[in-house]
C-alpha cells in the first residue's frame, strides 16, 4: 500500500482518491504558473462553475434571470461583480434552493459553522470528495515548509481526545503519526505531562491554535523548559495571530511559526510560505475578492476589506461572492519564493466580533492590546466580554503571584487604550471556557449584531 492510500484511508477517503490525487498533482505544477496562467485558469473554471449554478442551482438560475444575465455575460473576473454577494443570511434562508439538483442526498455531507451571531450556519459539502480536495490544499501548502507524510505532528487545536478522565490528555491518530493532545486541559498541573509526552513522541510538526500553543510556550519559559529538538515548525490556523504572539512562541520553542488562514465554507484558503510574506491565496481554491463597505474592491495595500470569495470546488452547494466576517488587506511587490499567488498582508478573522464598542459607537480592535506585555505577567487567561456600549468586563484568570498591584496596573494600561468613553469592569474568575468548537476567545461580543452596523457592511 503506498503512503498516499494510507492517507486516504486514515482520512475515510479512500472513494475519493481520483479527486485528491487530481487536485494534488495540478497544484504541484500550478503553483509554479505565471499570474495570467492562473488566471486563465480561474477565469476557466468560473465559467464552468457558472454554467453548473445556471442550470442546477435553483437559488442562481433566479439570481441569474432577476438581473437577465446568462452566465455567458461573465467573461472575466471583472465580470463577476455583476453577480450579488452572498450572505450567511441568505444562505440560511435558501439553503434548500442552493443545493445542486443533480447532488442527491446520498452524496452530500451536511456541516456546520459559527454564525455571525452565534446561531450556527449549515451547508453541503460533497460527501468524501471536498475533504479529499482540501487535504490535497493543505498538504500542498504544508509541504512548502517542510511537511511530508511521514513526519509525526501533534495536534493542539480544540480536537476532543477520549478518556480524559482517566488522566490520559492524549490520542493518537493517522496510524500514529499524529499525536493529539486535548487543549482543554492545560492546566499547570498537567502541563508537564504534556511536555514529557511530546519528548517521547518525537514530532516534527506542531499544528495549533495560537491561543494553545501560547499556553505551553508561556509555561515553558515560565519553568525554564527546554525547547524540542525535533520540532521543525509549527503550523497556526484557525485563530487570529496576536502582536506578539509569534515572537513569543519562536522564542521558546526554537522553531518558525507559520500560519494560514481558511475555514468551513472552503472559498478561501491562504498560507505563508517559508519566506514569510503574507498569506499566499490558492488561486485554484477559489476567487478572492476585498470589497469596502459599499461593496466596492479596495484600492492598493494600505487599505483594509471584507474577504469575498467564490469557491472553485465544491458544486454540491456553490458558494457565489460569499461574503466572509472577515477583514484582510492585499500585501504588494512577488513574494521571492518564486509563486505568483496573490497574498493578504493581514487577516482580521471573525472581525466584529473582535472589536470593543465604547459609548459613542467607537470600535477598538482587540488585536490593538498588545498580549506580549509585562502588564498582563500575572495573568494566566484572560477574556473581554461586552454585552453593553458603556461598559467591557474583564475576565481575569489569576497566577499565583498576582496582586492589587496587578490590577490598578491593568486598570491604567488598559484605560489608555480604551478612552474615556467606556467604563472597564474587571472580574476574576476561575476559567476562560472555550467555545464549543474549541477556540478561545479574547472577547466575546454580545451587542447586537445592528450596534456595529456601520463598520460591517452587511
Ligand atoms: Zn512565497
Amino acid at each position: 500500500m503506498s503512503d498516499q492510500t494510507i492517507t486516504a484511508k486514515a482520512l475515510g477517503l479512500v472513494p475519493a482518491l481520483p479527486a485528491y490525487f487530481k487536485t494534488y498533482r495540478l497544484l504541484r505544477k500550478s503553483q509554479w504558473w505565471s499570474s495570467r496562467q492562473l488566471e486563465e485558469y480561474q477565469v476557466r473554471r468560473l465559467g464552468k462553475l457558472l454554467d453548473h449554478a445556471y442550470r442546477n442551482v435553483p437559488y442562481y438560475r433566479r439570481v441569474f434571470d432577476e438581473r437577465g444575465l446568462k452566465p455567458t455575460d461573465i467573461q472575466n473576473l471583472s465580470d463577476l461583480r455583476k453577480l450579488p454577494f452572498l450572505t450567511k443570511e441568505m444562505i440560511r434562508d435558501n439553503l434548500k434552493d442552493l443545493v445542486a439538483r443533480n447532488y442527491p442526498q446520498g452524496k452530500l455531507e451536511y456541516v456546520t459553522t459559527g454564525g455571525t451571531s452565534g446561531v450556527p450556519l449549515g451547508f453541503y459539502y460533497e460527501k468524501a470528495v471536498s475533504r479529499a480536495t482540501e487535504w490535497a490544499f493543505i498538504k500542498t501548502l504544508w509541504e512548502r515548509v517542510g511537511y511530508r507524510f511521514k513526519d509525526k505532528c501533534i495536534l493542539l487545536k480544540g480536537n476532543v481526545v477520549a478518556n480524559t478522565d482517566r488522566g490520559k490528555f492524549w490520542e493518537t491518530t493517522f496510524f500514529g503519526r499524529w499525536l493529539i493532545l486535548s487543549s482543554y486541559h492545560m492546566t499547570e498541573s498537567n502541563l508537564p505531562e504534556y511536555i514529557k509526552k511530546i519528548r517521547e513522541f518525537r514530532p516534527k510538526f506542531i499544528q495549533a491554535f495560537p491561543s494553545a500553543i501560547t499556553i505551553l510556550a508561556k509555561f515553558m519559559e515560565k519553568n525554564s523548559v527546554a525547547p524540542f529538538l525535533s520540532i521543525k515548525a509549527i503550523l497556526c490556523g484557525s485563530e487570529n495571530m496576536y502582536p506578539g504572539q509569534r515572537e513569543l512562541i519562536e522564542g521558546i520553542l526554537h522553531c518558525p511559526v507559520y500560519t494560514w488562514y481558511g475555514h468551513a465554507e472552503r472559498v478561501v484558503l491562504a498560507g505563508e510560505c517559508n519566506q514569510r510574506t503574507g498569506y499566499h491565496i490558492f488561486p485554484e481554491y477559489g476567487i478572492t475578492e476585498l470589497v469596502r463597505d459599499d461593496g466596492t474592491p479596495v484600492a492598493g495595500e494600505n487599505e483594509t476589506g471584507t474577504i469575498v470569495g467564490t469557491g472553485l470546488t465544491n458544486y454540491a452547494l456553490p458558494l457565489i461572492r460569499y461574503k466572509t466576517d472577515d477583514q484582510a488587506a492585499w500585501a504588494s511587490g512577488d513574494c521571492s519564493c518564486g509563486r505568483k499567488y496573490p497574498r493578504l498582508k493581514t487577516v482580521k478573522g471573525r472581525w466584529l466580533q473582535e472589536f470593543i464598542i465604547t459609548g459613542n459607537n467607537r470600535p477598538i480592535s482587540i488585536t490593538a492590546i498588545n498580549m506580549h506585555s509585562d502588564v498582563f505577567d500575572n495573568v494566566a487567561q484572560f477574556q473581554f466580554y461586552q454585552d453593553r456600549k458603556e461598559e467591557v468586563i474583564f475576565n481575569v484568570v489569576k497566577k499565583p503571584g498576582y496582586t492589587d498591584r496587578d490590577t490598578e496596573y491593568i486598570k491604567k494600561e488598559l484605560a489608555r487604550k480604551l478612552g474615556g468613553d467606556i467604563d472597564l469592569v474587571i472580574r476574576f474568575v476561575d476559567n476562560i471556557p472555550r467555545t464549543e468548537r474549541g477556540k478561545y476567545r479574547f472577547l466575546i461580543q454580545k451587542l447586537p449584531l445592528g450596534m456595529g452596523e456601520e463598520n460591517s457592511g452587511q
